[in-house]
């Protein structure tokens, strides 16, 4: 790299780090030192006025009894249910899985030993990118330490190296698609909710010959929702945009063989790159692309994100590889976990609760405050030993706080009993709203 190109970088960095530092610097030109401590505090003391300051839960999983888990709370432990996990199907305590980290660990030792590129590529990391190629059908694929840097490295590599790019986003797309966009300085269109004819209508407006990157998701964390694959699908190719889809909520738990929403959809074949993560259903750590052969090597060979990071450890790669395998061989798991979260829907919305009737296997239940929210969590924990994390803002807009809840297959009726008694007590002493 040039001392030029190393420069611009520099200055590229620095850019993203000065923001909100106006009032520092005024007072550093006078001649009074920077006070760091008393700005980061000030920034805190503003979180915590709003109700939305971030307390992390000290838990301590076990391993065979998910979802039960214990709690570390003021010194002592008790017992909990978790019932906000994105282990969505439990596979972090599965036999097989374990089984396959174990061996792997007793085999080749903790750490890769490297960047992919110098000496970081182990046999594990291989299988692994093969099983995830099959599993969306595609020629190729390409694991990254995490669905976020997977999402951010493609899509900032994608948009700065396609000539006079412009990438169509959906309003709701998650924080590290938001960023590879921004990082890439392409040009950047928001297309309304799940709606193709809002996308058609940008794309109409964009000259032929320009490359077109169509991004969205399949389910949406927060909400819920599941994206028209197909009528996306079908926009994007008759304007000649490329489709990239992150199915992060959605691999293991939906298709024949736990390929996503475009597999149940017979989609799979009309995606460009579709994105996924290890860390979810697969119950270990980890983010992958699945693309055309010459996609992949593009990205494996452009992404500063895969390139200088090392590579995930052996042991993570077999204990995914494990997980997939088993969900691809076993939809009973994905049939029960549909039918656990249909359950609980139903009997929230019996007792009256503000369920939202959403088409996938999140259970939002809304409180639409910050502080009756986080409020919410502490009674649910405190009275009834239950844990669900509030969700604030910026993880969603202001006044559409609410409880996340994700059941698995391994909550029984007698959980789901607990849960739906447990809210309608927090509810009643909180004075929350009923359904609309
Ligand atoms: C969690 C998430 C990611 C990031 O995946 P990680 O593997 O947790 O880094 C990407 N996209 C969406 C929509 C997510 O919810």
């Amino acid at each position: 790299m040039s001392s030029r190109e190393l420069e611009a970088l520099q200055t590229e960095s620095d850019a993203h780090n000065i923001v909100g530092t106006g009032a520092l610097r005024g007072r550093a030109a006078r001649g009074v030192k920077v006070d760091y401590e008393s700005f980061f505090a000030s920034r805190i003391a503003d979180l915590q006025a709003e109700g939305r300051y971030r307390v992390f839960a000290d838990l301590e999983r076990k391993a065979g009894r998910f979802p039960e888990a214990l709690m570390h709370v003021g010194g002592s432990l008790r017992e909990v249910v978790v019932w906000c996990s994105n282990d969505y199907l439990g596979m972090g305590q599965h036999p097989d899985t374990l089984a396959a980290m174990h061996e792997a660990i007793d085999r080749c030792g903790a750490g890769a030993g490297g960047t992919r590129n110098i000496s970081g590529t182990n046999h594990y990391h291989v299988l692994l990118e093969r099983e995830l190629a099959d599993l969306h059908g595609k020629e190729a694929a390409l694991i990254f330490p995490s669905g976020w840097t997977a999402n951010q490295t493609s899509l900032s590599t994608l948009g700065s190296q396609l000539p006079d790019c412009v990438i169509l986003s959906d309003q709701k797309n998650h924080n590290s698609i938001i960023e590879g966009i921004r990082h890439s300085r392409a040009e950047k269109r928001i297309f309304r909710h799940n709606d193709p004819a809002d996308l058609e209508r940008l794309l109409a407006e964009i000259p032929a010959d320009r490359p077109k990157l169509v991004v969205f998701e399949s389910v949406y964390s927060m909400d819920g929702t599941i994206s028209p694959i197909k009528a996306i699908c079908e926009v994007a190719e008759r304007y000649g945009a490329m489709t990239f889809i992150d199915e992060v909520h959605a691999v293991g738990m939906y298709g024949r063989r736990g390929g996503g929403v475009a597999e149940r959809d017979g989609q799979m074949g009309r995606i460009s790159i579709v994105q996924g993560t290890l860390a979810k259903a697969f119950g270990v750590v980890g983010g992958y692309l699945a693309a055309s052969a010459a996609t992949i090597d593009f990205i494996r060979s452009y992404g500063a994100g895969f390139i200088f990071s090392s590579s995930m450890p052996p042991a993570v790669a077999a204990g995914a590889l494990a997980s997939i395998r088993y969900l691809k061989a076993h939809n009973e798991v994905r049939e029960r976990h549909q039918e656990r979260a249909a359950t609980l829907k139903r009997r929230l919305a019996e007792v009256g609760l503000p369920v939202l009737r959403t088409p996938s296997h999140i259970v939002p239940v809304m409180v639409h405050d910050a502080v009756l929210c986080k409020r919410a969590s502490d009674e649910l924990l405190e009275r009834h030993g239950i844990y669900v994390q509030p969700i604030n803002y910026p993880t969603v807009a202001r006044g559409t706080e609410r409880l996340r809840i994700t059941p698995s297959p391994l909550h029984t009726d007698a959980h789901i009993d607990h849960m739906v008694a447990a809210l309608v007590d927090v509810w009643k002493r909180l004075g929350l709203q009923a359904a609309a």
